[in-house]
């Protein structure tokens, strides 16, 4: 007890030494002026300043505008309490239990206001790998720039004065390209081995070096990832490969030694040639579609990240007797569910995943009334761009994907004219009788 009260105090003292004063970097130094940011985002911290508070836009977004990226969204840092937020704004929303957050609306932004938060020094409670379990104490504005994770992302910007407060040297760090760990790497990625998977995600993305303090222990920490709860996993891996930068982030993930055991998924990836060549394709798509602002399907992107694995298994369940579509059922579960524990996917993610999936043997079909209903499926347009990939991959002809492509482009009469004659129809089999063990429903007739 006497123990822990001395530590405590002992702590606060080297907190309050090693709170730094910080740098006031003014507009014409730095360049950002208040039109650069989102109105919503101005008028929260006029609002919340109006009200005597401090308040300042943080983290991405400060970091970006620098770096001359779009920001994709505005958080904002205040000394205000979440009820006192919620009380200056009427469209406002309290959010979270254990740390709680402030939703306010702006016509159509959604802005997240947070308090300050502290660092709970020797008193965090940690699983048994060091890794903080919560992280939920209000702080002074030095304690809430120590506890983020670069020091890129510890900007400060007030949007009245035009200055940004820089607690840790980032608009430096940011001059010179590097991505710095804000206090001992080893120790900030052991209370959060999340942080190694953002260094890589954000050096990609904006082009930065990963300050080799910081690079240098990531090979040996990587398997504390395993202790990362599988939604949180799930989310950074979604952002990863939604960023825009997948295919940058997947290599350099893989040159830090991070992709091994990370991800069953990547590891199938990475482990299969062809299935390599098809996901790179995909991820090249995605990430064209990010940076022209088109919307992308996490459907698509984790359907076609564990095709390959669907692939081995549906062969492997076909050698052993099973029908094609029974077979494919068992082997689009089999890879679902060998992924669920490290990877939180969504049951209506799920649910796009397979349909997809479920579309290739269909997509084949090419006689009577089969290509019609397929055409007419709401997922078509996403199993017919999946095919196109295949085709470009080298797994499949990409004559098949060419026939689909002028089938809808068709009229009704040049529709009847392109199908094949029914026993022509590649990869149909003759059905032999046989009692079934295990006959999950078809897609096919579904
Ligand atoms: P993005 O462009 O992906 O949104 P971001 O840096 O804004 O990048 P967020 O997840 O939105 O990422 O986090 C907002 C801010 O919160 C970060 O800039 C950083 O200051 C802080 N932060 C986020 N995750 C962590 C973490 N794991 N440890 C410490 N600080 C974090
Ligand atoms: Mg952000």
């Amino acid at each position: 007890m006497i123990r822990k009260f001395i530590s405590r105090v002992f702590s606060r003292n080297k907190k309050t030494k090693s709170a730094q004063a910080p740098a006031t970097i003014a507009a014409a130094s730095h360049g950002i002026r208040r039109d650069r940011i989102s109105s919503g985002s101005r008028r929260v911290c006029e609002t919340l300043q109006e009200n005597g508070y401090k308040a300042y836009v943080v983290g991405g977004a400060v970091r970006d505008l620098l770096i001359g990226h779009q920001p994709k969204d505005y958080d904002i840092a205040t000394d205000a309490t979440p009820e006192q937020v919620k009380r200056c704004f009427r469209r406002s929303r309290i959010i979270g239990r254990r740390f709680q957050i402030v939703h306010v609306h702006q016509g159509q932004e959604v802005i997240e206001v947070t308090t300050f938060r502290g660092d709970q020094g020797s008193d965090a409670k940690t699983d048994s790998h060091g890794r903080v379990l919560h992280d939920n104490m209000f702080g002074s504005q030095a304690e809430d720039a120590t506890r983020r994770d670069f020091t890129v992302n510890a900007l400060y910007f007030d949007p009245t004065t035009e200055t940004i407060l820089d607690y840790h040297h980032g608009v430096a760090d940011i001059k010179q390209k590097t991505l710095r760990v804000i206090g001992e790497p080893k120790k900030r990625y052991r209370e959060d081995p999340v942080r190694m998977l953002r260094a890589v995600r954000l050096a990609a993305k904006l082009g930065l070096i990963i300050d080799p303090a910081a690079r240098e222990p990531i090979r040996a920490m990587a398997e504390l990832l395993e202790n990362v709860p599988a939604a949180r996993l799930f989310d950074e891996m979604l952002k990863l490969l939604t960023s825009g930068y997948a295919v940058k982030c997947l290599t350099q993930l893989r040159e830090e030694g991070l992709h091994h055991g990370l991800l069953p998924l990547l590891d199938v990836v990475f482990e299969q040639p062809l299935g390599e060549k098809f996901v790179m394709l995909a991820l090249e798509n995605t990430d064209r579609r990010v940076r022209q602002g088109k919307p992308i399907s996490p459907g698509f992107l984790f359907a076609t990240l564990l095709w390959h694995h669907v692939l081995t298994q549906w062969e492997r369940i076909k050698a052993g007797g099973e029908h094609a579509i029974p077979a494919l059922n068992l082997a689009m579960d089999e890879v679902l569910d060998s992924q669920a524990e490290k990877l939180a996917i969504t049951r209506r993610i799920a649910g796009d995943i397979k349909e997809i999936w479920a579309l290739q043997p269909r997509l084949e079909n090419r006689s009577g009334k089969r290509p019609y209903s397929v055409l007419e499926n709401p997922r078509f347009r996403a199993g017919y761009d999946f095919l196109l990939l295949r085709g470009e991959a080298g797994e499949i002809d990409n004559e098949l994907g060419i026939w689909w492509t002028d089938f809808q482009q068709a009229d009704g009469e040049k529709r009847a004219e392109m199908l094949l004659p029914a026993e022509k129809t590649p990869g149909k089999r003759r059905r032999r009788r046989k009692p079934r063990s295990t006959s999950p429903e078809s897609p096919a007739e579904a």
